[in-house]
Order: C-alpha cells, then structure tokens, then sequence
C-alpha cells in the first residue's frame, strides 16, 4: 500500500489546533513522489504573541506540579504514543520519506525517551552543604529554567523534538517548537498526546512558519529562558549569537562528520553491518551517521567488497511500500548536494564503487553510494554530506587514522571496530567526539548523553545532563531561623 491519508496541520496554542492568523499556509510534499499531500499553517507574529503569552502561562502552572504528577502525565503521554505508533509513523512516512518500519521505531523510540525523563525528573535533587557559621543553614535548590523555544528539523521529526520535549517538561519547563515545515504532522500528533494526556495549557505549544522569523522574534523575547536548536553548524552559530546576545541559555546539537575506525584486527563482516546499517539508515540523514570510512590498508579491499555488496542489497523505494529499505530523500535539495559530492569527489580522482546517481524521475531517490580511494581535499571528507554516500580511505597506523578522525572541525559521533582492548583504549580517549561506538551500531538511548562537541555544537540531550540543562541553581543561605 502506497497511498493513505494525511491532515493539514494548524498550530497548537494553549491546547488548541489553531489556523495561522490571515490563513497563510505552506505546501507539504512527499518526497517520494514529489506530489504536494497538505499544508501547514504558517504563523504571523500575532500567533507568535499568543504562543508566548500561553508558553508564560502554562511554566507558572507546571513548574508546581508535583514532579511524581508531572511522570504521571508524561508516562501518559508516552502510552498514547506507542498506542498510535502505527498511524503516525505512517504520517511520517508520507512527509519525511524514510521506511515505515524505521519511522514506526521512531515513534516508539520516543515513547521511551519521554519514560526515561518522566523518571528521571523525580531524580531532580538539590543539596544542603555544611555552612561555616554554625548558626546558618546552606542549600542548593534546583529550579526550571522558564519557557523554552526548540528548532527542530526533519530528519527525524518525533526524536529530534521529544529528546528536549521530554527533558524540558520534566523539569518543569513550558516548551514552545517551531518544527519543521516539511514534516509538520507527526510531531502534531506528537503533541496532540500530550494534550490528550492532560498537560495544562501552555505547557507545550507548537508553531510552523519563516524558521527565520520565527527564531529572530523568540529567541529575543522575555519570555523565552532557554533556546535548543537541531539543526546545521551554520544555523547553529548564528541562533546561539543571537541567543548569547540576550544572555539564553543555549542547547545545540549540529552537524557531524563521524570518522569509521576499521582496525587490522577488526571483525569486517561485523564493521560492514554495523556502520552499513548506520549509514544508509533514514537515507543517510542523520548527524551521526558514519561518513568517512579509515580501512587500515590490509583489510581495504575486502571491506570494500563487502560493503558494496551491503550497499547493493538495499531496496530503494517508497517508504510506504513493503520492504522498502532505502525510501527517498527528504527534500530535493539533498538531490542536488549529492550529485556535487559524488562528481567533486570524482573530478578529485575517487572511484565510485557503486551508485552515484539519482534513481528516477519522479520523487527524492539517490542511489546508496560509495566512493573508493577517496583524496583527502574531496568534499566527501569535508562537507557534511547528509545523504546515502559513503567515503573509503585506507590506512597503515592507527594513529594515522585518529589524527584524521579529529582533522575536522566537527566532533559529534565516532566508530571503530577493533578486537584489541589496546586499540580500544587508545580510540576511546583519542577520539575528539562526543559519543564513540565501538565494535557496535549508534545505540542512543535516553539514558546516554547524547551531544557534540567542537563545531557539533555543546550540551547534551541524553542522560542527567539533558536535565540539568532546563534548571537553575540557586544557593540559599540563612541564619536565625
Ligand atoms: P538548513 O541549514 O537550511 O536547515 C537546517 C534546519 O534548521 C531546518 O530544520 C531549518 O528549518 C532550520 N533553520 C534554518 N534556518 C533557521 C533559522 N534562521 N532559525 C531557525 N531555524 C532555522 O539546512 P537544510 O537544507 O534544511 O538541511 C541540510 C543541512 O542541515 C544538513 O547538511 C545538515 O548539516 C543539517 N541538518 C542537521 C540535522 C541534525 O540532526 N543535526 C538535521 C537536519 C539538518
């Protein structure tokens, strides 16, 4: 089955689904067949007003809510989720492009996470420390931060908002998101869970529009404490510009370049399943997704060989037909940058071991791609290219490969596969990155910080650290009483 229905999506303001003011909306499109499927209302910043306004609203309500009673409503909130899975992912499918297995274990993903944090919120401690004067009492209070404003974009449009959702509703914060044009009705029926779930009015709110505007009006306003952005380095750096120049504080998570580590010793059946089934998944568009393959140089032909044939095997179709292994990408921008990787990387002297096109006329496809024998100056090995292409180098010593692992100016994801506990310590504190998998796929579990470092960005949005960054501290000090 390749067809199914799809809404238009409006905007959600103080728990109701709202026309933008003046009607404006924008297209959205299936990537796999190019045709436009809905619309989604595109706010005027009279709605912008009225979202802050409920944002403001729903933190003075929430913020003294039991955090046993806000678990509750989350863990109620996450069961809708799972309930629905299957009808969202098929929303998903339709707007995003990925496989509708893949996008129902993003649904359900999510569900998880938000467990994770509704838990975790009830972990939420503040301290008494010894005090000097003996008269004196000495506590440390932990209070959330205020209403959030979230960017988040269409890659994955249910984890990439439900990582800060969940942390941020945790703590006691309202959360206000501008999501992704593209891919407006599944983070919808995300949020309509947590109005079914019985959040209080304001307490979540999500607009679609000019990303532009949208954050050039929120990320300034008084209302907004706390701006968290997904999204591209360049995007990033001028948000948290903005962000620093009204004293907010700041979560992002940006672009990567992940470097494969493939040691002599390393099991390569295993390497090939692994990072193969890490990279072409969502079509390549993933911040973690592996890029630059380093194959020590005995093992670089097999690898390849094995890897082409990984790559071969997918099945490229739409998302929504059965056994579809490789759906489209998600917009046709991310055609068109293919194609220049791919004839940059060949004009540079690399092989195209296979794939390297665009696969029909109608729709987003791109053929799963590797690039052989890659020059080090090829964008492939520069660019993020967030898309099914991969870039093969070999190497003689790993300390060769590590130096090339950090040459770039991104840090967020790293892998390697080694059989030698030696290699593996020498990775795991050498690698410039925040998250290394070793001898495994990304597993980013809610429990796990999950967060960049250099040009990737800074914070994280996994494990107690995705808390503490939606809280205050406050010291508190007192004598007499
Ligand atoms: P882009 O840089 O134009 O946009 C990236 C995201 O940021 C989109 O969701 C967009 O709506 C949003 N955005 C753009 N300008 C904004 C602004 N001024 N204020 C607020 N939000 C803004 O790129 P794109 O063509 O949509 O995506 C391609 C690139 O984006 C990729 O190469 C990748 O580097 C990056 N990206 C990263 C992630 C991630 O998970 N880190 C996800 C999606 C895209």
């Amino acid at each position: 089955m390749t067809t199914s229905s799809y809404p238009d999506t409006r905007l959600l303001i103080a728990n109701e689904w709202v026309e933008a003011t003046g009607g404006k909306t924008i297209p959205v499109v299936n990537p796999a067949t190019g045709q436009a499927i809905g619309t989604v209302a595109h706010a005027a910043i009279a709605d912008l007003d009225r979202a802050l306004a409920a944002a403001q609203k729903g933190f003075e309500a929430w913020r003294f809510v039991p955090a046993a009673e806000r678990a509750a409503t989350m863990r109620r909130a996450a069961n809708l989720l799972r309930e629905r899975a299957g009808d969202i992912a098929r929303l998903l499918t339709q707007e995003q492009g990925k496989p509708l297995a893949e996008a129902k274990m993003e649904a359900m993903a999510g569900a998880e996470i938000i467990d994770w944090f509704a838990a975790e919120g009830m972990r939420v401690y503040g301290r008494i420390v010894p005090a000097r004067n003996p008269n004196a009492q000495q506590l440390v209070l932990k209070e959330p931060v205020g209403p959030v404003a979230a960017f988040t974009p269409w890659n994955f449009p249910i984890n990439q908002v439900v990582r800060k959702l969940a942390a941020a509703l945790a703590t006691g914060c309202s959360f206000l998101c501008k999501a992704p044009e593209e891919t407006p009705a599944s983070p919808a029926a995300l949020f309509q869970c947590f109005v079914d779930a019985g959040v209080p009015a304001g307490v979540v709110g999500l607009v679609f529009g000019d990303p532009a505007e949208i954050s050039g009006y929120l990320i300034p306003h008084p209302v907004i404490r706390k701006v968290t952005f997904t999204g591209s380095t360049p995007v990033g750096k001028q948000l948290a510009a903005l962000a620093g120049a009204h004293m907010k504080r700041v979560t992002m998570e940006l672009g990567g370049h992940a470097p494969v580590i493939v040691a002599e010793d390393a099991d390569v059946a295993l390497a090939v399943r692994a990072a193969g089934a890490a990279k072409f998944r969502n079509a390549g568009q993933v911040c973690i997704s592996p890029t630059r393959f380093l194959v020590h140089n005995v093992i670089k032909d097999e690898f390849t060989r094995a890897f082409v044939a990984h790559a071969e095997g997918l099945k490229i179709g739409d998302g929504l037909a059965e056994g579809t292994t490789l759906g489209p990408l998600a917009n046709a921008r991310r055609v068109t940058a293919m194609t220049k990787v791919v004839e940059d990387a060949q004009a540079r002297g690399a092989i195209v071991a296979t794939g390297g096109t665009r696969v029909g006329d109608a729709g987003n496809f791109f053929a799963p791609t590797i690039l052989a024998d890659v020059p080090l100056e090829a964008s492939i090995f520069n660019d993020e290219p967030f898309g099914p292409v991969a870039g093969i180098r070999g190497f003689d010593s790993l300390e060769d490969a590590i130096a090339e692992a950090n040459r770039l100016p991104y840090g967020l994801a790293g892998y390697a596969f080694t059989r030698s506990i030696k290699n593996a310590h020498l990775l795991m504190n050498r690698v410039e990155v925040g998250m290394l998998w070793i001898n495994q796929p990304a597993t980013p579990s809610a429990e796990l910080p999950f967060g960049g470092i250099k040009d990737s960005g800074y914070g994280s949005e996994g494990g107690p650290e995705a808390l503490e960054s939606y809280l205050n501290t406050k010291a508190v000090s007192m004598v007499g009483i």
